[in-house]
């Protein structure tokens, strides 16, 4: 699934490839995603200049001059740059022709992601309004943390990738945001001290930031071509390591089950 550093690294493709241009046409060649995609959108889209691109959480925005595309990647989704007559291939859901001669286009193969138009503010449409916030935010402090995980029997893990309670943090980097920590994936989430609530904000910062900085450059290699940008696990520390020696001390890092995901964790640097 891509998770928040893919998105962000895919909004940076996006906007170099994007930013400025004229939209000529949306083409919908399957509208069967997580919600069937509006047959006005075309007609609503047409000739529209994209002003801005962002992202809340894992949605993209492309904000154009009278209203918002709303785009999720959904499970298995990518969103590729390329020339508007690159041959199709099985998956591909839909694609913008901008006025550059590229396309924006989406391959889906599970149809969990999404693509929706407002001209209302987008961040009051039903897919964003009720958002937890998302690690970049102020809002996403250590007094909130603490404040969120008092009553919380769950697992630290768990809490971190509740998304209700925080947006946009998966399975990877919230085994390596515990392991930058040096904070247990198992500990009670109630169990943290405000010092540990400290270190995990930041931890969980940087565990983005560095996947953000890894798949930049992946992007740019694929950008006009027939790739996609993939997880950057070069730059792991922990994720998918087991059995391997930690990079810090040594000892070989363990995975365990937790709420049916991977968990993978250093006995002797994370307590
Ligand atoms: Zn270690």
């Amino acid at each position: 699934m891509p998770e928040l550093p893919e998105v962000e690294s895919t909004r940076r493709g996006i906007e170099r490839a994007a930013l400025g241009q004229r939209i000529r046409e949306l083409r919908i060649y399957d509208p069967r995603l997580r919600w069937p995609v509006d047959p006005q959108m075309p007609a609503q889209l047409r000739a529209q200049r994209i002003v801005a691109v962002g992202r809340r959480g894992k949605y993209l925005l492309l904000q154009l001059e009278h209203g918002t595309v709303i785009l999720h990647l959904g499970m298995s989704g990518s969103l590729r740059i390329l020339e508007a007559d690159a041959p199709r291939l099985k998956h591909d859901q839909f694609e913008l022709l901008l006025e550059s001669g590229l396309s924006l286009r989406l391959n889906d193969p599970r149809r969990f992601g999404s693509l929706h138009y407002t001209t209302a503010d987008p961040a009051q449409h039903k897919l964003l309004r009720s958002l937890a916030p998302e690690p970049f935010e102020p809002e996403f402090s250590a007094d909130y943390l603490y404040r969120i995980t008092r009553a919380r029997r769950a697992a630290i893990k768990q809490v971190l990738m509740n998304g209700r309670l925080v947006t946009g943090v998966g399975n990877i980097y919230a085994s390596e945001a515990l392991f930058r920590a040096r904070i247990s994936p198992r500990r009670g989430a109630r169990r943290l001290s405000r010092a540990d609530c400290v270190r995990l904000v930041r931890a969980v910062r940087a565990a983005l930031n560095a996947a953000i900085r890894a798949g930049g450059t992946t992007l740019r290699d694929y950008v006009g071509t027939d790739g996609n940008p993939g997880y950057f696990r070069q730059r792991l520390y922990i994720y998918e390591r087991a059995g391997r020696p930690c990079r810090v001390c040594g000892t070989v890092v363990r995975r365990i089950r937790q709420g049916q995901r991977s968990t993978y964790y250093c006995p002797h640097c994370q307590r």
